[in-house]
C-alpha cells in the first residue's frame, strides 16, 4: 500500500482542486455533532480536514469523529485552497476510515502540556516514552536534519573517491583509554565494544589509501553530560601519504559542506527550530582559524582558569576558548603526554604531537578529534612502551608498520554532536532517536 499523496505536496499546491486520498495520523480534533475538523499529520506536514455528517453519512462521521489523537486514518476528499486554513489548503472529506484506532483507556500520553513542562529539554517522562515522542514535530525535524547530515557526509567522501570500509565492533584493545571501555563476555574471554574504527582502518590504509566510515562507537562515559552518549555515531576517515594539515583541510571542508547541505535542503526545518540561519551560513562559508595548544593554555591562564601545561582540555575549558569565535576553530599540537600512543610526535619538537581538535562555537565544544599517526615500527613501540600499554592487543597494529609503513592521518567526527550544534539544540539526546547513557538503555 504505497501512499500516492503526501500532505507536504498538497500544501505546496500540487493538487489544488483534485480528488485525493490522504493517509496519516490524527494530530488534533475539534467539532460538533454535525461537523468535525481533524488536523491530519504525515511525515511531510499537516492539513486541516473538514468532515460533515450530511456529506459522509452517519456511520463514517461517527467512526472518523471517534478517532482519538494519533489514530491512523485514511481520508478521501477534495483539496480546497483556503487562505484561512493553516498552510493555505484544507481537505473537504467525502469518505474515509480509521485504519489503526487508539484505545480510549490509553490515550496518547505525549501532550502539549507534558512537552511544555520539558521546555525543550527532555524529562524522564518523555525519555520513558521515547518510542512515542519520536513522532512529535520537534523530534521529527531533528531526525530529518540528522538524515541530511548522514547523507552529506557520505556525499563528501564518495565525491572524493573515498572507499567506505567497516571495522569490527568487538575488539581486543582500547583506542581512547581503558576507563571508557565496555567489557563484553565473549565465550569465556573478555572482549570490548569498539571506541573507534581507527586502528582497523589503519590496517586497510595500504590497501585502500582513502577510506571512511559511518558507524557507532561505544564509550562507557560514567557522567551524563550534554555532549556524551555511551553509543554515538562516528564518522571517521583515514588517508595515506597525508599529514595533520591535510586532514584538517578535510575536516573543515566536511563540516562546511554539512552546514551548506543543511541550508540547501533543510532551511525550513532549521528555521522551525529557531536556528539562526546566518550563523549556519557562516559555518558553511567562513574559514576556520587555528590555534596551537600552547596558545590556548596562555589564553586560559590569562583569564584566570586553573590549568597547567600538559593537562587535557575538558569541556569547561573548551567553552571558555570558543567564546572568542563565531565559527569552529582548530586546536593543534597537544603535548605528547596528553594523547594516546598512536599520535605521531612532531619531528620539529617531540614534546608535541601532530594532532587537532575542532571546537564548535556557541559553547558546543569538540566535534572532531584527529591527527597524524605514528607509522614506523620503532616509533610505535617507543610510544606504546612509554605509555605503559601492553603490546599484545595491538600486535596486528604494530605488524602493519613492519611492511611498507607510510605517513598517514585521519580524524573522527561525532555526528550526534554536529547535529546538536547545527540544529541549535541544548542536549545531545535531542539528536538521536534512542539515546543511550549510563542510566538508560530503555526503551
Ligand atoms: P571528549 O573529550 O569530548 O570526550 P574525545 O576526545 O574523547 O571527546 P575523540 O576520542 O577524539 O573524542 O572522538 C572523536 C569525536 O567523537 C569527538 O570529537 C566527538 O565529536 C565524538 N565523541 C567522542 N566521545 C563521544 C561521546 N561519548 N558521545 C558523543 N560523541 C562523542
Ligand atoms: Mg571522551
Amino acid at each position: 500500500m504505497v501512499k500516492t499523496y503526501w500532505i507536504g505536496a498538497v500544501q505546496a499546491g500540487e493538487h489544488d482542486g483534485a480528488e485525493v486520498e490522504l493517509k496519516g495520523w490524527v494530530h488534533r480534533t475539534r467539532g460538533s455533532n454535525n461537523i468535525w475538523f481533524v488536523v491530519l499529520r504525515d511525515s511531510t506536514g499537516h492539513i486541516q480536514c473538514v468532515i460533515k455528517r450530511e456529506t459522509v453519512g452517519d456511520e463514517t462521521f461517527d467512526a472518523l469523529s471517534g478517532a482519538l489523537i494519533e489514530a491512523s486514518v485514511s481520508l478521501l476528499g477534495t483539496v480546497n485552497v483556503d487562505e484561512r486554513a493553516p498552510g493555505g489548503h484544507e481537505l473537504v472529506v467525502g469518505g474515509g476510515e480509521v485504519v489503526g484506532p487508539v484505545n480510549p483507556d490509553r490515550p496518547f500520553p505525549i501532550t502539549e502540556s507534558s512537552m511544555a513542562e520539558a521546555e525543550g529539554g527532555e524529562t524522564e517522562f518523555l525519555l520513558d516514552n521515547r518510542h512515542l515522542y519520536l513522532r512529535t514535530q520537534r523530534m521529527t525535524t531533528m531526525l530529518k536534519l540528522r538524515s541530511t547530515v548522514f547523507g552529506a557526509i557520505h556525499s563528501y567522501f564518495r565525491d572524493l573517491d573515498f572507499v567506505e570500509y567497516q571495522a569490527p565492533c568487538f575488539v581486543a584493545g582500547a583506542v581512547e583509554g581503558g576507563s571508557t571501555l565496555f567489557e563484553v563476555p565473549y565465550f569465556g574471554r573478555t572482549a570490548y565494544l569498539t571506541q573507534s574504527w581507527q586502528l582497523y582502518a589503519e590496517a586497510a590504509m595500504p590497501a585502500l589509501e582513502r577510506l571512511y566510515t559511518i558507524a557507532p562507537s561505544f564509550r562507557a562515559e560514567k557522567s551524563r553530560t550534554r555532549r556524551h552518549l555511551t553509543e554515538f555515531w562516528h564518522a571517521e576517515m583515514e588517508i595515506a601519504w597525508a599529514g595533520n594539515d591535510d586532514v584538517m583541510q578535510h575536516g573543515e571542508a566536511l563540516v562546511r559542506s554539512i552546514a551548506r547541505t543543511l541550508l540547501d535542503e533543510r532551511e525550513q526545518e532549521l528555521a522551525s527550530l529557531d536556528r539562526d540561519l546566518d550563523s549556519v551560513a557562516r559555518f558553511a562559508d567562513s574559514p576556520y582559524p587555528r590555534m596551537r595548544y600552547d596558545e590556548a593554555i596562555e589564553t586560559l591562564q590569562g583569564v584566570g582558569v586553573d590549568i597547567e601545561w600538559g593537562d587535557d582540555l575538558d569541556y569547561s575549558k573548551e567553552k571558555v576558548l570558543t567564546a572568542d569565535f563565531d565559527v569552529p576553530h582548530f586546536l593543534t599540537h597537544y603535548p605528547r603526554i596528553a594523547k594516546p600512543f598512536y599520535h605521531r610526535p612532531d619531528p620539529d619538537d617531540d614534546k608535541y604531537v601532530l594532532c587537532h581538535d575542532l571546537l564548535a562555537p556557541e559553547g558546543y565544544g569538540e566535534i572532531i578529534g584527529g591527527g597524524e599517526r605514528t607509522w614506523s615500527e620503532e616509533e610505535i613501540l617507543e610510544r606504546i612502551d612509554e605509555e605503559g600499554t601492553p603490546r599484545e592487543p595491538y600486535e596486528f597494529y604494530i605488524d602493519v608498520r613492519r611492511y611498507g609503513g607510510v605517513p598517514h592521518a585521519g580524524f573522527g567526527l561525532g555526528i550526534d554532536r554536529v547535529v546538536t550544534w547545527l540544529a541549535g539544540a541544548d542536549h545531545i539526546r535531542e539528536s538521536i532517536p534512542f539515546p543511550r547513557d549510563s542510566r538508560r538503555v530503555t526503551p
